[in-house]
């Protein structure tokens, strides 16, 4: 028996009935990032494993749990992109970008890969579309994207969400916060697990980020980073949540939000849709400020702040009650012995930039024009010997079901 192949697990085949929903999102994501000054970045969906070990964060469950990694032919240890914004800031440094702008604004969208076990919204390979803007420190920054991600989420229909809000102060606070974490949840080192001890000696701050039940009254009375920032920070954060009155975007405090990335500093955000058809998936876009990500990896002292969404669950969502519009083409030849002066016809259409289609099967008229319905043309053509002696035909509109007859020699001008 011949071997059935199937797409990997958590990996999905996007189809055409599926991939208008696609192109409406990339479309719609272009208008409103090209509208907030964003230029689009490309780049390799490998790199080093050691960019993101650094960039990232070796003990983020991301990084060490979830990478596709491996050697290649040449022996180089290599991993396929789990997030952005470690491959963005390579390219910034790399190119040395702070040299030749002070202001970079930048966006991409592509897939990236975790391996994770799979769920609704949750998925091996997915895509993000997701913003960078660097040289800025100033918390309108962060205001600004935030408005980017809701401005881009209406333009969608999507508006069932609400924005949480935290800060994890600076890398000193930080420093100090996580020997306060440590210490607490030590006391309760009897009831975690052998990988949240891990997690307790690694990076104690992430273990408030746990989903684990028995973690959740512990959560509850854990130290509250926020009443810990420094004064730098908390400025920072509170003209960022004034900013956001002003421009009437609502949020929520949630002390609580410490994202799974290892390199927020100050701003952390999360858009939330609770929306049923999410399951626990309900997390569409996170954020933050990232200032000492560029100097880890190597590069320039420049501040940093973005955010990531998850462009299947925002599929999730759409997909219940989107019909993209139909888009058929706009003439069907239908063969009736026409031969290759009909074969000539939808070549010289075509190359005149109008999409015309044909039933290349050839078979009977009648299931030509069933085709042509079936593709949604909006006219039709029937061609035989006689059209072709007499240089005209019945140009047919399929919606009115009305026709006209035409000179074929217009037939371009009349259809433009
Ligand atoms: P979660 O808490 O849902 O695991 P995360 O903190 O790992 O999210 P980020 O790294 O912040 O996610 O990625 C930003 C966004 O990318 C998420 O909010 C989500 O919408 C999307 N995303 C992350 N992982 C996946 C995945 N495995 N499948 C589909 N979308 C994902
Ligand atoms: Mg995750």
């Amino acid at each position: 028996m011949k071997q059935k192949f199937c797409s990997l697990r958590g990996m999905r085949d996007i189809l055409p009935g599926e991939s208008a929903l696609w192109q409406q999102l990339e479309g719609v994501a272009r208008e409103v990032f090209g509208r907030f000054g964003f230029e689009e970045i490309r780049t390799p969906i490998v790199e080093e494993t050691a960019l993101f070990e650094r960039g990232v964060g070796e003990d983020t469950e991301v990084v060490g749990k979830e990478m596709y990694q491996f050697l290649d032919k040449g022996g180089r240890d290599i991993s396929l992109r789990p997030e952005g914004t470690a491959s963005a800031a390579r390219a910034y440094i790399e190119h040395a970008v702070h040299q030749k702008e002070p202001v970079s604004k930048w966006f991409y969208t592509g897939p990236m890969f975790r391996y994770e076990r799979m769920k609704t919204g949750r998925y091996r390979q997915f895509h993000q579309l997701g913003a960078e803007v660097f040289g800025i420190a100033e918390p309108k920054q962060d205001a600004e994207l935030i408005e980017l991600a809701f401005a881009f989420l209406k333009k969608l229909g999507i508006e069932n969400v609400r924005l949480e809000l935290n800060s994890l102060g600076d890398a000193d606070c930080r420093r100090r916060f996580s020997e306060k974490t440590r210490a607490y949840f030590s006391t309760h080192r009897h009831v975690l697990t052998e990988e949240l001890q891990k997690t307790l000696e690694r990076n104690p701050i992430r273990l408030l980020d746990s989903k684990e039940e028995v973690m959740a009254p512990l959560i509850a009375a854990a130290p509250v980073l926020l009443e810990h920032l420094d004064e730098a920070s908390l400025e920072h954060f509170e003209e960022l949540q004034r900013l956001l009155r002003l421009s009437a975007v609502e949020f929520t405090l949630n002390p609580r939000l410490v994202r799974g990335l290892d390199y927020y500093a100050r701003t952390a955000f999360e858009i939330v849709a609770d929306d049923a058809l999410l399951g626990t998936a309900s997390t569409l876009c996170g954020g933050g400020r990232y200032d000492g990500l560029l100097e880890q990896l190597g590069g320039p002292c420049v501040p940093a702040v973005g955010f990531a969404m998850g462009l299947e669950r925002l599929c999730l969502l759409l997909g219940a009650n989107t019909q993209p519009e139909p888009r058929g083409p706009l003439l069907f030849l239908a063969d009736a012995g026409g031969g290759d002066e009909a074969w000539k016809l939808l070549s010289r259409l075509r190359k005149g930039g109008l999409a015309v289609e044909a039933d290349l099967r050839g078979g009977s008229v009648k299931s030509q024009l069933k085709r042509a319905h079936k593709l949604g043309a909006q006219y039709c053509i029937v061609l035989g010997e006689a059209e072709l002696q007499t240089g005209r035909a019945k140009l047919k509109d399929m919606r009115s079901s009305t026709e006209r007859e035409i000179a074929l020699e217009e037939l371009e001008g009349i259809l433009r």
